[in-house]
């Protein structure tokens, strides 16, 4: 059994970032780009008004203008602006030649048909007007290999062209729950049955971080049939594998495993809960995937999911490895934590006038996810037994982030 730190950076050594690969544009949101983009167009591509108004040289001593045409834009001007005209064009409209500023309509009245009065004292060259390559010159990096894909940088790689791009993939997460009373949710279990909460639960969580799972259901606890199925979710980058990582009799799945050629990195961490965990590695056929025996008890998966495979599918996708937000929040009241090993505790985090406070919630231990659901964070407790007292700073770790 080896403490939470030395797992982790075990856990770490393996999560190497996933090959670039080619993405649509439709699916790079939360990618890292793994190129570097150049515009394929000036943006603007064409100097234009970025007023309702009138194009004008913006020295022209007239007071009263000859309106000699108007334009929207997606309209191209016929005309070019000479002293004593102008050419009325909407936001966007490409300028005129000859016109070097826009008065907004506000500061202009109509004289007749086709006369303008413009009143615009501060009026100057240059006004109203976005130069064409302003904001980007074609030919310019525009996004550097490296940066997250966030929505505004899904607008910007519109506006180069760009259909497809080179990014970090999602990594693909395979879900195998295993054990013998195992049925499906949507059935209702015998006697001596529980429902599988695990598969659908990991899948959410993989979908709210940054990978794309795989649910492959449930599996019995039978030597015959484990391995077939395991080597399939071995076509992933990741595997989680749910149960059967204990010392009970039926808790095969370490051996299928090394059968399999998956290498144990380790087995047991000094965590609670969460202590059977097993986690391993196997590189065949040019991939690698990353193997998480989570323990059957649905608190103890979610935890180790947010503590170890959260931070592990970060580092594959590029991102590094970075696990829950952690921040300091004061205790709300006493409390004693028993135990030779780290505890993840539900805890309920709330703001207050003076700072974060922390609660622990009541919690029945590795099998209550009821406690998870009223729970907003995890407290940290260090592996010792400690009397805490109302006040204290407490180590807490968020679990309303995963949307990333
Ligand atoms: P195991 O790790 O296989 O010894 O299982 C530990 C506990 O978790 C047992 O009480 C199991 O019934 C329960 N358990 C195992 N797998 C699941 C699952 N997929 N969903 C809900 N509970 C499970
Ligand atoms: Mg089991």
């Amino acid at each position: 059994m080896i403490p939470v730190d030395q797992a982790l950076g075990l856990v770490e050594e393996h999560a190497v970032p996933l090959a670039a690969a080619e993405v649509r544009l439709a699916d790079a949101l939360g990618l890292l780009l793994a190129e570097d983009v150049k515009s394929d167009i000036n943006s603007p591509p064409y100097t234009k008004s970025l007023m309702d108004g009138y194009a004008v040289q913006a020295h022209d001593p007239a007071e009263e203008l000859e309106v000699i045409e108007e334009i929207t834009a997606g309209e191209v001007p016929r005309h070019a602006v000479v002293p004593g005209t102008t050419i009325r064009v909407m936001t966007g409209a490409p300028v005129p030649e000859g016109a070097n500023a826009v008065v907004m309509q506000e500061r202009t009245a109509r004289a007749g048909q086709q006369h303008v009065r413009i009143s615009d004292p501060t009026l100057k060259p240059g006004q109203n007007i976005l130069q064409v390559g302003a904001s980007i010159k074609k030919g310019d990096v525009v996004l550097r290999r490296g940066t997250l894909i966030r929505p505004a940088e899904v607008g910007i790689l519109a506006e180069v062209g760009r259909v497809d791009l080179l990014a970090v993939p999602r990594p693909r997460v395979a879900i195998l729950a295993t054990g013998n009373e195992l049925v499906s949710h949507g059935t209702l279990p015998d006697p001596g049955k529980i429902r599988n909460s695990n598969g659908p639960m990991l899948a959410a969580c993989v979908r709210s971080s940054c990978g794309v799972p795989e649910n492959l259901g449930i599996i019995r606890d039978d030597r015959d049939v484990l391995p077939s199925r395991i080597e399939q979710g071995l076509a992933h980058d990741v595997l989680l594998l749910t149960g059967g990582v204990s010392v009970g009799v039926l808790d095969l799945v370490p051996k299928v495993l090394a059968h399999l050629g998956v290498r144990e990195v380790f087995h047991k961490v000094q965590l609670k809960p969460g202590k059977p965990l097993w986690f391993g590695c196997r590189e065949a056929n040019g991939r690698r995937t990353l193997v998480f025996g989570l323990p059957g008890n649905p608190a103890s998966s979610l935890v180790c999911f947010h503590v170890f495979v959260l931070p592990a599918m970060r580092a594959l996708a590029g991102r590094g490895f970075v696990g829950m937000s952690r921040r300091e929040a004061w205790l709300g009241s006493d409390f004693h934590n028993r135990g030779n090993r780290a505890t993840f505790r539900p805890a309920l985090l709330r703001e207050t006038d003076g700072g974060a406070t922390v609660d622990p919630i009541r919690w029945l231990g590795s099998a209550d996810l009821a406690a998870l659901h009223a729970a907003n964070a995890l407290i940290g407790f260090p592996p010792r037994d400690q009397h805490y007292v109302a006040g204290d700073a407490m180590a807490v770790y968020l679990l309303a982030e995963l949307r990333s």
